[in-house]
């Protein structure tokens, strides 16, 4: 898809506006705020509406700012087509307006993010049939397959325990049976791992998090990596199967998830996201080297009892992170023992912010079983091995020693 393919990330991300003209020589593409769009020749809109011709009609459905931020996730995640969505949940939520029917089944990793675990059991009200495994292990994948699954759904590093999936093997498991394997790429994003190397045929980034990277903007989007057969797949509708079958998975969702349900992104939301991707690569990298440095210390303190981070050598998965992702990523959990409380903790952290969120510039910590995993309750919470006393650390770009020393000093009681 990329005209530039022999450049590196940055270098694609940096000029990915500038390979369509740009009025002025303008290096952005503008923020084109029209809802609407004028065409002089009244056939050339009935050929717009009909798909014979290319063209925008009205602004939830597409819009020139968001195509430039769509393309460019599409030259990040080396993929066929992206949908942007007004959060990084509707793009996951699309996923299942548009391509599951009621029987259908879907088998998920058990380790989830707390709202997908939510929508689950929406969907589960709805008629489609969701089985929870430990995706660490592609055996436990393959068992729950039936005859009705549909897809496998994973995400690359699970929060907050940091599991990682088996990707490649459950990738090789799909694509021999037919199945279409969907990764929620956030916690890693494609600057650290692409999901169309282990044959993921869509993917999902919450742009919200370290792509748009600073804590001010809401996104989300669909990626089609072009490797799954959609001529394949029963739940495409007639009229969608008109067009080549490359296209059937993203046509149906654009019309029947963002276009009827209507969770677009807003241009301006989408120029803030395109600025904040500009620069993801050099802030996960600090973001990496911090978060390594701070659970190699925290390890090292009896005072803590578990540190889970996929760059330790003592993580369940550290051989496959080392093997799939180019760095370890910028999320780590822990837990104190007993004798400190996690709130006095974190009360004492004079730089790490209280607060929900990942994947930002700045350093946030979170009482896990008590705020983002509270609503699912204690039972649910011990399957995804969540203790009460767990301590989410999504790591920022402060200077290391700035931060080994905020989160030494408030061990001192
Ligand atoms: C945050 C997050 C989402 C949801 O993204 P929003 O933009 O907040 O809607 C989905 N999956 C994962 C793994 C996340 O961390």
């Amino acid at each position: 898809m990329s005209t530039i393919p022999s450049y590196g990330f940055t270098t694609t991300i940096l000029h990915s506006d500038r390979q369509k003209e740009i009025e002025h020589g303008s290096v952005h593409k503008p923020v084109h705020t029209s809802v609407m769009y004028g065409y002089k020749d009244a056939r050339d809109l009935a050929a717009v509406f009909q798909n014979k011709q290319s063209g925008y009609r009205y602004g939830r459905q597409g819009n020139p700012t968001v195509s430039a931020l769509e393309e460019k996730i599409t030259k990040m995640e080396d993929g066929f087509a992206t949908i942007a969505f007004a959060t990084g949940m509707a793009a996951i939520g699309a996923v299942f307006q548009a391509l599951l029917r009621q029987g259908d089944h879907l088998v998920s990793s058990s380790f989830l993010f707390g709202n997908t675990n939510s929508l689950w059991q929406t969907i589960g009200m709805q008629g489609v049939d969701v089985s929870m495994v430990d995706a660490t292990n592609a055996d436990n994948v393959a068992n729950a397959i039936t005859s009705s699954t549909r897809m496998v759904f994973v995400e690359t590093i699970a929060n907050p325990r940091t599991q990682i999936a088996d990707l490649k093997r459950i990738g090789e498991l799909c694509r021999a049976r037919g199945i279409l394997f969907v990764v929620d790429n956030t916690m890693t994003s494609p600057y650290l791992f692409q999901p169309k190397t282990v044959g993921a045929g869509l993917v999902i980034n919450s742009l919200t998090k370290s792509i748009a990277g600073h804590g001010n903007v809401l996104g989300g989007a669909l990626t089609d990596t072009g490797l799954f057969d959609w001529s394949v797949y029963p739940n495409i509708a007639g009229n969608f199967r008109k067009q080549a079958a490359q296209m059937h998975g993203m046509a149906q969702v654009r019309a029947k998830a963002l276009r009827d349900f209507g969770a677009s992104l807003s241009p301006d939301a989408a120029h803030q996201i395109a600025i904040g991707a500009e620069t993801i690569a050099l802030r996960t990298e600090r973001e990496c080297v911090n978060a390594l440095a701070l659970a190699e210390m925290l390890e090292a303190d009896p005072r803590v009892t578990a540190v889970h981070y996929p760059g330790l050598p003592s993580h369940p998965q550290h051989g496959l992170a080392s093997e799939l992702f180019r760095a370890y990523g910028a999320l780590f959990s822990f837990e104190l023992k007993p004798e400190i409380d996690c709130f006095d903790y974190l009360n004492r952290l004079k730089l790490a912010i209280n607060a929900t969120h990942l994947g930002d510039t700045r350093t946030l910590v979170i009482p896990v079983a008590h705020t983002i995993f509270f609503e699912m309750g204690a039972e649910r919470r011990a399957e995804m091995g969540i203790a009460d006393s767990l301590i989410r650390v999504s790591v920022g770009i402060e200077d290391t020693q700035d931060l080994l020393a905020d989160f030494g000093n408030a061990l001192v009681q």
